[in-house]
């Protein structure tokens, strides 16, 4: 291995970390780096690890192996100092009776802050998380929402390290689940928070996230900024998990000032980017970034670039949107596309469309595997 990436100044790092139950490896993650102030979403489906590495991370439970750092140091779940730098909020947060205030001052009054000093900084953080003059209500007779609120400024009081979020959101219904991931990214990051971040739900991911790691089975399918991840998913099985098609194959045909023609074996897309000639790439578009107009029909001034007659081989309901995969000369793209453009435009499966997107809309990255250049 030359590589070789500086992890100074990292905040939270984990090399090597595994954990068993049995026989069964139910994670096997080989890195994990967070910068101070960075929001690192563990996003995947049921079963898939995720709240086993939060917790190794958060020092609550011990791997079987590898090792988990935290400014630097190696610390471990016996490192009592280290653990009081850690906080966390659960999927169902457990509030004891008494007063919003009592709870979420508890974990102060276990570290022996004064009352007057516990009263300011619970003031404070009710303010900040929404919940401003709340103090005295009963914290048994709160909504989901609000005690989610609670469970995070009962965090967020502690001043963490660290701030260990799992699943806190899954339990509400969307409407408050979309507005409360919004409100928990701008405290997060008014606060610049070191944060992990466990959902299955990827639009909450890209709500709160910087960067994320799709985790199946225990291990990373793919890890990186959010926008990368999103934009262009590393394989068929990630692609399919963010809910869009599988990475195109192709190899870079012409390059100048800084746009890409990438031949698919037959449709040639146009993408923003610097790679040599001959270079091998996986390639992908969001489905949110492809629009489709009738088959025969002018299309209004744009300036994207991509533009292909298309025929759409397939199409579900996803949500609000449709789900829609096209044929464009041999490759296939997603698009989503709203119930009343797809009756008004009479889309079923076989019909003949344009589709359009732009360059800038387009991921490349090289393909080390396509390439037969992997070295051993
Ligand atoms: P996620 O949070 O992604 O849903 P978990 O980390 O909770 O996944 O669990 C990962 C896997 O480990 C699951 O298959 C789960 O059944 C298993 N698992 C978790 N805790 C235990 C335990 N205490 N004993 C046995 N198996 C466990
Ligand atoms: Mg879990």
């Amino acid at each position: 291995m030359t590589a070789y990436t500086s992890t100074a100044g990292l905040a939270l790092r984990a090399e090597n970390v595994s954990k068993s139950y049995g026989k069964r490896v139910v994670l096997d993650i080989d890195h994990v780096e967070l910068s101070p102030g960075e929001t690192l979403a563990l996003l995947g489906p049921s079963g898939a690890g995720k709240s086993t590495l939060l917790a190794i991370l958060g020092l609550l439970e011990k791997p079987d192996s590898g090792q988990v750092f935290l400014d630097g140091r190696p610390v471990s779940a016996r490192d009592r100092g280290a653990r009081m730098q850690m906080a966390a909020a659960f999927q169902s947060p457990y509030l004891f009776k008494g007063t919003i205030a009592e709870n979420v001052a508890y974990g102060l009054k276990l570290r022996g802050v004064s009352r007057a000093k516990r009263s300011a900084a619970v003031a404070e953080v009710l303010e900040r998380v929404g919940l401003g003059g709340w103090e005295g209500r009963s914290a048994l007779t709160l909504s989901g929402g609000e005690a989610q609120r609670v469970a995070l400024a009962r965090a967020l009081v502690l001043k963490p390290r660290v701030l260990l979020l799992d699943e806190p959101l899954s339990s509400l219904d969307p409407l408050i689940k979309s507005r409360l991931s919004q409100d928990f990214a701008r405290i997060i990051h008014e606060d610049k928070m070191t944060t992990v971040y466990v959902t299955h739900d990827q639009n909450e991911a890209m709500a709160v996230a910087d960067s994320m790691i799709v985790m199946r089975d225990g291990r990373a399918a793919a890890s990186g900024h959010v926008e990368d991840v999103m934009g262009l998913p590393p394989d068929e099985w990630t692609a399919t998990f963010l809910g869009s098609e599988a990475p195109l194959r192709g190899v870079v045909t012409t390059s100048a000032e800084g746009l890409l023609g990438v031949d698919l074996g037959g449709p040639v897309v146009y993408s923003t980017g610097e790679l040599a000639p001959g270079t091998h790439v996986i390639a992908g578009v969001r489905p949110e970034d492809v629009l489709l107009f009738e088959a025969g029909t002018e299309i209004p001034r744009s300036s994207a670039r991509n533009r292909f007659d298309g025929t759409v081989v397939a199409l579900r309901l996803w949500g609000v949107m449709y789900h829609l995969v096209l044929d464009i000369g041999g490759a296939r793209v997603a698009s989503h596309v709203s119930r009343s453009s797809v009756r008004e435009m009479e889309i079923a499966e076989g019909s003949s469309v344009q589709v359009v997107f732009k360059a800038t809309a387009v991921r490349v990255r090289p393909d080390v595997a396509g390439s037969g250049m992997m070295e051993a």
